[in-house]
C-alpha cells in the first residue's frame, strides 16, 4: 500500500514512456476530423507506440480490448473504439498508456471536432486549467487532498461544473495503477502525503451537469447520468520539492491541434 519512490534512473525511463505516449496522441490529433472512427485512431496509436518500442498499457488490462480509451460527448472515460464516424461538434476524450523498459506512462486529452458549442469548449478549457492547478499542488510534502481541493475548488466553486467522484488519479510506475489514489475532490491537508520522487497521474474528469455517472451496456464506457458532456485531461507528474515536473507533454498534441483545421483550439 505504500507509495513507491522512484530512482532518478527510473524517472528517466518513465519519461521515455511518456514521450512516446505524448507523440502517439499527437498522431491521433493529426488524424481527427469529421468521419474519422475510433478504430482508425486506435490502430494508428497502437502502430505508433509499437514502432517506437512501446506496448499499449491498456490493451489486455482487465481485458480492455484496445490501445485507446475513447469517450465521446457524454462518455466520461473508458469508452471503446468503434466504427462510428465522429461528427462535427463531437468532443472526443482520448486516454492512453504506454509501457516501455518496465515502466508505464498515462495521459489523456479531450479534442473538439468542428463546431463545438461554446459552453462545451468552456468545459474543456476549465477542465484543462484544473489539471494544471492540481499539478501545482503535487509537490513533495503536500497531500492528495491538496490536489483534489484545488481541482474541485476551480471546477465546482469558481465554475458551475462537477468533478466525477467514482474515478480518480493514481500513482504509477511498474504498474499502471499504484498508490495513492488521487481524487478530483477533497480537503486541504487531507489524504496521503506525497513523497519526493513519487510519480502520479493527475486526471480531472469534469461534467457539465450532474457528477453522477453509470456504466454502459458494453461494461466499459462510463457515461454521465444526465447525458451532458464530460471532459478529461491527464498528465503523468514527477513529484519534486517546490515544483513538480510533467513527464508527459501536451506540446506535440497542441502543435498538431493548431495545424488541424478540423479541431477546436482551446
Ligand atoms: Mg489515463
Ligand atoms: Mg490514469
Amino acid at each position: 500500500m505504500a507509495i513507491k519512490i522512484k530512482t532518478l534512473e527510473e524517472v528517466e525511463l518513465m519519461r521515455k514512456s511518456c514521450t512516446v505516449l505524448s507523440q502517439a496522441l499527437a498522431e491521433v490529433a493529426k488524424a481527427l476530423k469529421p468521419g474519422t472512427t475510433g478504430f482508425e485512431i486506435d490502430k494508428l496509436a497502437e502502430d505508433f507506440i509499437r514502432a517506437n518500442g512501446g506496448v499499449p498499457s491498456f490493451k489486455g488490462y482487465n481485458r480492455f480490448p484496445a490501445t485507446l480509451c475513447i469517450s465521446v460527448n457524454n462518455a466520461v472515460v473508458h469508452g471503446l473504439p468503434t466504427a462510428r464516424p465522429y461528427k462535427d461538434g463531437d468532443i472526443i476524450s482520448v486516454d492512453c498508456g504506454v509501457y516501455m523498459n518496465g515502466f508505464h506512462g498515462d495521459m489523456a486529452y479531450t479534442f473538439g471536432i468542428g463546431n463545438v458549442k461554446p459552453e462545451t469548449q468552456k468545459l474543456m478549457q476549465v477542465t484543462k486549467e484544473s489539471l494544471y492547478l492540481g499539478i501545482a499542488e503535487a509537490v513533495a510534502g503536500k497531500r492528495t487532498g491538496d490536489i483534489g481541493f484545488a481541482v474541485q475548488e476551480y471546477c465546482e466553486r469558481k465554475n458551475p461544473y462537477k468533478c466525477v467522484r467514482e474515478l480518480v488519479g493514481h500513482g504509477l510506475g511498474r504498474q499502471i495503477h499504484e498508490d495513492p489514489q488521487i481524487p478530483n475532490y477533497g480537503k486541504r491537508n487531507d489524504g496521503p502525503k506525497l513523497p519526493e520522487n513519487a510519480v502520479v497521474a493527475i486526471e480531472p474528469m469534469v461534467n457539465m451537469g450532474t457528477r453522477n455517472v453509470y456504466t454502459a451496456d458494453d461494461d466499459w464506457t462510463v457515461i454521465t447520468q444526465d447525458g451532458k458532456p464530460s471532459a478529461h485531461y491527464e498528465h503523468t507528474v514527477w513529484v519534486k520539492p517546490v515544483k513538480s515536473e510533467m513527464l508527459t507533454s501536451f506540446e506535440w498534441i497542441e502543435q498538431a491541434v493548431a495545424a488541424n483545421e478540423h479541431l477546436v483550439k482551446i
